[in-house]
C-alpha cells in the first residue's frame, strides 16, 4: 500500500490558521484519547485514588481454527444496485484441533445458501459481519471438506483512514453512467479486511490460499484479477466469462478484481512472465512511462535479493476515484489516478518509479512473506518504503537515494512530534493507525541503518535467507531478527529491541575539540533524547572520518557509541579541519553539530555524500555566512541536481558577479535536469540577468513543462505584457504546472474577463498547484459582480461536495472559500459572506476523507 494522502500532512502545515491545538493530561490512566490529525480529544480524568489494574493492551495475531486451502469465486454484478451476485466454493480443514464450527468474514451479504456435499448447512449471521456454519459432524486436521456458498454482496462503507479512506472492500465507479466524463469502473481494496464485503473468506494477514476466480461482465470491459488469465468465453446473452486462475497461495486481503474499459499495453514478458499495464485509452502511448522501468526493476530486485520474482505475471491497473496511493495486490497492482500523466508530463518526475518500486518490492516482502498481524505491519511497508532507495540508488545513483532518504527521515521525525509508538506495535487502537510514518519512513530507515552496520553482502544474504525459509507464510519480526542472525553469527538483539520494539529515536548532540598535547582530536557525544518516553541510551556504532588539513583522504574511525555522554578521543597529527561524526549518514536521529563555518565550508569541498554536502550548504544558508558565496560555483558544479538547485535559490544579489550569472545562463539552457533549468531561469529573471528575456521567450517551446511554466513566470516580472500574451497561447495547456501559472498571470491583471478560463480548468488542476489556482481565482472573484462571486463560489462548493475529485482539490476548493469568506467580512459584505459560510459547511458535511475532515476543523 503506498499512502498517496500522506502529502497531505505537509498541507495541513500550509493551510494551518494556527498551531495545532492538543490537550494533555498529566497522568492519561485508562482515558480515551483519540487523535483526529489536529485535535486530540479526552474523555474526563477518572478519579485520583481510583487504581486500575489491567493487562496492557495486546493485538494478538488471528488465532487459525480452519484453515483455508482454496478459493473459487464465480462474480457477477449488478451495476444498478451496486450489488456483487457470487458463488463461492471454499476447501479448508481445521489448523491443528478438531472442530465443527466454521467461522467466516462476510460482510454485507445475504445468502441464498450455504452447502457441503449437496447438503445445506445451518448458520447464524447475527452482525452482518461473519458467519458461523455449523458443519456436519466434526472434522480433524486431516480431512479436508468443502462449503459452497450462494450469495449477494452489498458492499457499504463504515468506516476509513488516513492511508486508505474508504474500508467499503468492492467499488463501483459512475455505475449507472450518470457522469458522461467518467469511465464505469469497477475495482476492489482489500487491505485492510475489507475483501471480505465481497467474498466469503478467513479476512485476516495470516490466513493463505490459492484461488480462481470466473468474472461475467459486459463484453465491452476489460477484466483484471490475480494469477493468468485461463480462459475467456463468450456467453449467448452478451457478456463474457473471464477465467483467471492463481495458483500460488496469498493471503485474501491481496485479491483483486479490476473491471472496466481499458487499453492494455503488453510489455516484453520478463523470464517468460506476462508483463502488462492497463490504462485509461487516452493515455495508452504513455503507458511505459506511467510504470516506467518496470522489466528493469524486476530483474534488479530479483537479482539483489536472490530470489526471482515468483508470481506467474505482473500487472499494473490505474483507476477512477481510488481510496489510496496504490495496492500490491499479488500479480495485479492497482494506482491511483495521480499516476497517469502523459509522457512529456513525467519528465525528471522519480514519484512514478518510487511508487512502481514500492508496490513491486511488496511482491517478497507483503505477498510472498507477509505480517502475521497488522502490528506487524513495517515486514510489509518498511520493506516496501526501502524498496524505492534501493532502486533509486541502482538507477540513479547515491544521491538520489540519499535525497529520498533525508525526506523520509524527515516524515518520520514530523510525526514523531505528534506521537511515538514501538515500529512492532501490539498495543495500536486501531490497525488502520499502522498504516502510518513508523511503518513505512521509519521502518524503511531501520532496514537501512541495519545494512550499514552489517554491510550489504550480508544484509542481502540476510534477506534471501529470509525469503526463502518463510516463502508463502506469515511472519513477525522474530524471524526476521533470526534471519539475520542465522546468516551473520552475530546477536542482533540489541538492534531489533531498540529500533523495532521499543519506541522513539536518539537526538545526538556534537561538539568537537583538539588536544595538540597529545595529538588526539576529540568528540563529544551527548544523547539528549527524554529518557522518559525513550531509551536513554540508544547503542550506535559511529563510523568518524577526521580530515588532516593537506590530505586528500580522510582517515576513518569505527566507535561504539554505549553512553549517554561519551568523548571520543582519535589520533590526529594536526588539527584536523574536519571531523565528521556518521561518516555513512544512516543514523536516524535528530543531530544538533557544533561545526563551524570553516568546518562546514571544508565538509562541502572534501566530504563524499549528498547528505554531507546538503548539511553544509543549507546550514551556512541558516547562518546567513559569507563562507557560502565561495560554495556556489562548486555547488552551481555539483554532480547531484538537487545540490545545483539549492546553489542556485542560495544565490543574492550581492553574490550575482557576471562570471557566476554566466554559470546559471548555462544551466539555465543546458542542464541535463528539468528542475535545475526552471530555477535558474527563475533565478536569472530575478536578479535581472541581461539575457534573461530571450532565455525565457526560448524557454516557452520547452519539451518539459517545468521549463515552460519557469519561462512564463520570468517573464511575469520582465515583460508582462509579453507574458500575457504567452498565457494566452497556452490557453489550451491541460497541464497543472503551466495552467496554475496561467492563473497566476491572469490573477494580477485584475480582469474579470478570463474567470471562465478559471471554470474551465477547475476540475481537472491537481496537486499543490491547485492551491495556487485555486487562489488566483478568489482574487478575481472578488473583484468581480457579486451574481459573478456566487457563481465562482457555487462551482467551488460543487468540487468541494463531489468526493470523486481529487482531495487536493476538494481542500483547495473550501481554502479557497475561507478566504474569499473572510475578505467579504473585511470589506463589510456580510450577508454574501454568510452564503458563503453556509458553503463552506456543505462542504464540511459532505467530505468523507479522516484526513481532510480533520484540516477542515480550522475552515
Ligand atoms: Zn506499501
Amino acid at each position: 500500500m503506498y499512502r498517496y494522502l500522506a502529502g497531505l500532512g505537509l498541507l495541513s502545515l500550509i493551510v494551518a490558521c494556527g498551531t495545532p491545538r492538543v490537550v494533555t493530561i498529566a497522568e492519561p490512566a485508562v482515558a480515551e484519547v483519540r487523535q483526529l490529525d489536529t485535535l486530540v480529544i479526552t474523555a474526563p480524568p477518572i478519579e485520583e485514588d481510583e487504581k486500575v489494574y489491567a493487562l496492557p493492551v495486546y493485538n494478538a495475531s488471528f488465532t487459525q481454527t480452519n484453515d483455508l486451502l482454496h478459493t473459487r469465486l464465480n462474480l457477477s454484478f449488478d451495476w444498478e444496485k451496486e450489488q456483487v451476485m457470487g458463488k463461492a466454493t471454499l476447501d479448508l480443514k481445521p489448523y491443528f484441533y478438531p472442530t465443527d464450527l466454521l467461522v467466516l468474514d462476510a460482510k454485507g451479504f445475504t445468502f441464498k445458501n450455504i452447502s457441503l456435499g449437496g447438503t445445506a448447512l445451518k448458520y447464524s449471521y447475527d452482525d452482518n459481519r461473519q458467519v458461523v456454519i455449523k458443519l456436519p459432524r466434526t472434522y480433524t486436521r486431516d480431512e479436508k471438506y468443502t462449503v459452497v456458498i450462494d450469495y449477494v454482496a452489498t458492499p457499504r462503507a463504515d468506516g476509513g483512514s488516513n492511508a486508505i479512506t474508504s474500508d467499503k472492500g468492492l467499488f463501483f465507479i459512475n455505475p449507472r453512467g450518470e457522469d458522461p466524463g467518467k469511465p464505469q469502473q469497477i475495482w476492489t481494496q482489500g487491505e485492510t479486511e475489507n475483501n471480505s464485503r465481497w467474498f466469503p473468506t478467513i479476512d485476516k494477514p495470516n490466513e493463505r490460499c490459492t484461488e480462481e476466480i470466473y468474472l461475467t461482465v459486459a463484453d465491452k470491459y476489460v477484466t483484471l484479477s490475480n494469477g493468468v488469465l485461463v480462459s475467456s468465453t463468450k456467453n449467448p446473452d452478451g457478456t463474457r466469462t473471464d477465467y483467471w486462475k492463481m495458483d500460488q497461495p496469498h493471503a485474501p486481503y491481496l485479491f483483486m478484481l479490476t473491471v472496466g474499459e481499458f487499453a492494455v499495453v503488453n510489455d516484453a514478458p520478463w523470464n517468460g512472465k506476462p508483463v502488462s499495464y492497463y490504462v485509461e485509452p487516452a493515455f495508452e502511448k504513455d503507458a511505459k512511462a506511467i510504470f516506467p522501468h518496470t522489466p528493469e526493476m524486476l530483474t534488479f530486485f530479483s537479482d539483489v535479493l536472490g530470489v526471482p520474482y515468483p508470481w506467474a505475471k505482473f500487472s499494473q491497473v490505474v483507476v477512477r476515484d481510488y481510496v489510496s496511493g496504490a495496492m500490491e495486490n499479488t500479480t495485479a497492482v492497482i494506482f491511483g489516478e495521480f499516476m497517469q500523466h502523459t509522457e512529456r508530463e513525467l519528465i525528471d518526475e522519480l514519484m512514478n518509479d518510487k511508487i512502481v518500486a514500492h508496490e513491486m518490492f511488496h511482491h517478497w516482502f507483503g505477498d510472498y512473506v507477509t505480517c502475521e498481524s497488522w502490528a506487524n505491519l513495517t515486514l510489509n511497508e518498511g520493506f516496501a518504503n526501502y524498496s524505492e532507495y534501493l532502486w533509486l540508488e541502482h538507477q540513479y545513483g547515491r544521491d538520489e537515494a540519499d535525497a529520498h532518504l533525508l525526506e523520509e527521515w524527515d516524515g518520520y521525525l514530523t510525526s514523531a512530534q505528534e506521537g511515538i509508538h514501538p515500529l512492532i506495535d501490539y498495543g495500536y487502537a486501531d490497525k488502520e493507525n499502522m498504516f502510518d510514518a513508523h511503518s513505512y519512513n521509519k521502518g524503511g530507515a531501520v532496514l537501512h541503518m541495519l545494512r550499514k552496520i552489517i554491510g550489504d553482502e550480508a544484509f542481502f544474504a540476510g534477506l534471501q535467507h529470509y525469503l526463502e525459509l518463510h516463502a508463502y507464510s506469515a511472519v513477525e519480526v522474530d524471524e526476521l531478527r533470526m534471519a539475520f542472525e542465522d546468516v551473520t553469527g552475530q546477536d542482533l538483539n540489541w538492534f531489533f529491541d531498540q529500533w523495532y520494539l521499543q519506541e522513539g529515536h536518539p537526538s545526538l548532540s556534537l561538539s568537537y575539540d583538539y588536544d595538540a598535547a597529545t595529538q588526539e582530536a576529540i568528540v563529544l557525544v551527548k544523547q539528549t533524547q527524554d529518557g522518559r518516553k525513550m531509551s536513554p541510551i540508544y547503542q550506535l556504532p559511529l563510523p568518524i572520518d577526521v580530515y588532516l588539513p593537506g590530505q586528500s583522504e580522510p582517515t576513518r574511525h569505527q566507535v561504539l557509541l554505549l553512553e549517554r555522554e561519551q568523548t571520543f578521543r582519535l589520533p590526529a597529527s594536526q588539527e584536523p579541519a574536519l571531523v565528521n561524526v556518521d561518516a555513512e549518514r544512516s543514523i536516524l536521529a535528530e543531530w544538533s553539530d557544533a561545526k563551524s563555518a570553516d568546518q562546514l565550508a571544508y565538509q562541502f569541498i572534501h566530504a563524499p555524500l549528498f547528505l554531507d554536502r546538503f548539511q553544509a550548504l543549507a546550514t551556512l544558508a541558516g547562518m546567513g555566512d559569507d563562507q557560502l558565496t565561495d560554495l556556489l560555483l562548486p555547488g552551481l558544479q555539483d554532480p547531484y541536481h538537487g545540490i545545483r538547485a539549492l546553489a542556485l535559490e542560495n544565490i543574492s544579489a550581492t553574490d550575482a558577479t557576471p562570471e557566476l550569472m554566466d554559470v546559471v545562463a548555462g544551466l539555465a539552457e543546458n542542464d541535463p535536469h528539468s528542475e535545475v533549468r526552471a530555477t535558474a531561469l527563475s533565478m536569472l529573471a530575478s536578479l535581472g540577468y541581461p539575457g534573461a528575456q530571450a532565455l525565457a521567450t526560448k524557454a516557452l517551446q520547452a519539451e518539459s513543462y517545468a521549463v515552460v511554466a519557469a519561462g512564463l513566470g520570468a517573464l511575469v516580472e520582465l515583460d508582462p505584457a509579453a507574458a500575457q500574451q504567452a498565457a494566452n497561447q497556452l490557453q489550451e495547456e491541460t497541464n497543472s504546472e503551466i495552467v496554475a501559472t496561467i492563473g497566476g498571470i491572469y490573477a494580477t491583471s485584475n480582469e474579470v474577463q478570463y474567470l471562465p478560463y478559471f471554470s474551465q480548468h477547475l476540475s481537472h488542476v491537481d496537486g499543490y498547484a491547485a492551491f495556487d489556482f485555486y487562489e488566483s481565482f478568489s482574487v478575481l472573484l472578488l473583484v468581480a459582480e457579486p451574481a459573478a462571486l456566487l457563481q465562482g463560489a457555487q462551482e467551488l462548493q460543487a468540487i468541494g461536495t463531489d468526493m470523486g475529485q481529487s482531495p487536493w482539490r476538494r481542500l483547495s476548493a473550501v481554502r479557497t472559500l475561507s478566504q474569499v469568506k473572510g475578505a467579504l467580512l473585511e470589506k463589510g459584505a456580510e450577508a454574501t459572506a454568510t452564503q458563503i459560510a453556509d458553503m463552506i459547511t456543505a462542504i464540511k458535511a459532505a467530505e468523507t476523507n479522516p484526513q481532510l475532515q480533520g484540516i477542515y476543523q480550522q475552515f
